[in-house]
């Protein structure tokens, strides 16, 4: 008889012990404070800030409110330039703004926007610049302030993918004006759904707390029209609790990453990206892409196959955003504007990372790439 196949998905989530959760629970019941500041949020915010060693931290229910707010926060308007290569909520934060989303090309080392690609972008509508550090590998944060310093731009990046990420001179949630952070179930660290926003000033980080808060500065007054983005007590408490194993959860990733790294260096026709210059990676994702040619089967081919065989790899970020219904019309959704984005969106595949990977599932995907590959 044959063994049923288990079901390997692209990510699973570290979840902290349960039995640590029922003391945490017990005094939510004790409590009865339930959301809107309560003492667990106040708690992860200032642990969270404690961890990423920054000062200005809010946290929201999840990222793409938080990416909403921010963007209304520092009255962004017009035309924000930014990258196809994403999660949809990207643009989404900025249509749900009313901007005008402008698609800029991305590099081929890092698959983050191409920073060589964006001044020829820039209008006299455009105000700012997002960003995403697409993997968590950093976006070249400094050339793309040089731009914003020079046409006086705002810079918000995504950060969904990049926390943990460690640069050996510099903190990468403090570059530009503001970085957003996602702790959704299928993210690094998680609070089954979650967000923050890090910043550089108090008043904007009060300007975002009231945003989040339907905009309510005080009990009778009402700033602005906010909305609800808060985050509540029980994932303040997931969030606590995950705090205390993400780096754990890093490190087991680490030797994930290593044993596909070592046996995939030898296949041909398949790209990892191994390269950490200047910053400890968090293994949120392992990335590859796959070249038909050299390799001698497409990643559609690759992907249906580890399919067959209940492994679920994910074609992050396929179809790219500027090709989607919503956004194809848009001037600079052009195929023939964005040549490695569409290109590297028809190669990647990420394939599965968690802490609990086993050695023989890794051995497993190897086999069946091995498998495929005619060029061997
Ligand atoms: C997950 C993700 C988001 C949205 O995060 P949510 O917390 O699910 O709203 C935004 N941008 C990127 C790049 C993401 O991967």
């Amino acid at each position: 008889m044959q063994k049923k196949e288990l079901t390997i998905y692209v990510t699973r989530p570290n979840l902290p012990p349960l039995e640590k959760l029922h003391p945490y629970l017990e005094q939510i019941w004790q409590n009865k404070i339930l959301t809107n500041n309560g003492p667990f949020h106040q708690q992860f915010e200032k642990e969270l800030a404690k961890y990423f060693n920054v000062e200005h931290i809010n946290l929201f229910a999840n990222a793409t409110l938080a990416l909403v707010v921010g963007l209304q926060a520092l009255r962004i308007t017009g035309e924000v330039i930014t990258t196809p290569f994403s999660f949809v909520a990207t643009t989404h934060a900025l249509k749900w703004n009313g901007i005008t989303p402008v698609f800029c090309d991305i590099e081929e080392k890092t698959m983050n926007i191409d920073p060589t690609k964006i001044e020829a972008l820039i209008t006299p509508k455009t105000t700012a610049i997002m960003p995403v550090h697409v993997y968590g590998h950093p976006c070249d944060t400094e050339a793309i302030q040089d731009i914003a310093d020079k046409y006086g731009l705002k810079v918000i990046y995504d950060a969904a993918h990049a926390f943990g990420i460690k640069m050996k001179n510099k903190n990468l949630l403090l570059e530009g004006d503001m970085s957003v952070l996602s702790f959704h179930g299928t993210k690094l660290f998680t609070t089954f759904e979650g967000g923050a926003i890090i910043s550089k000033d108090e008043k904007l980080k009060k300007r975002i707390d009231y945003l989040k808060n339907f905009g309510f500065a005080d009990e009778l007054t009402v700033i602005a029209p906010g909305i609800n983005g808060k985050m509540n007590e029980f994932q303040s408490v997931i969030g606590l609790l995950s705090l205390e194993i993400v780096e754990e959860e890093i490190a087991n990733r680490k030797k994930a990453a290593e044993t596909y790294f070592e046996k995939l260096k030898d296949i041909k026709g398949i790209k990892v990206f191994n390269n950490f210059d200047g910053y400890d990676y968090n293994y949120a994702y392992l990335p590859v892409l796959i070249d038909e040619n050299e390799f001698g089967a497409s990643r559609e081919k690759l992907y249906d196959e580890l399919k067959k065989h209940n492994i679920y790899a994910r074609r992050y970020f396929y179809p790219l955003i500027s090709n989607m219904p919503t956004y194809r019309s848009l001037p600079s959704a052009g195929k023939e504007n964005l040549p490695v984005a569409n290109k590297i969106g028809e190669q990647v595949l990420c394939l599965p990372i968690y802490g609990a990977l086993e050695v023989e599932t890794i051995s497993k995907v190897i086999g069946i790439i091995e498998n495929i590959n005619t060029k061997k």
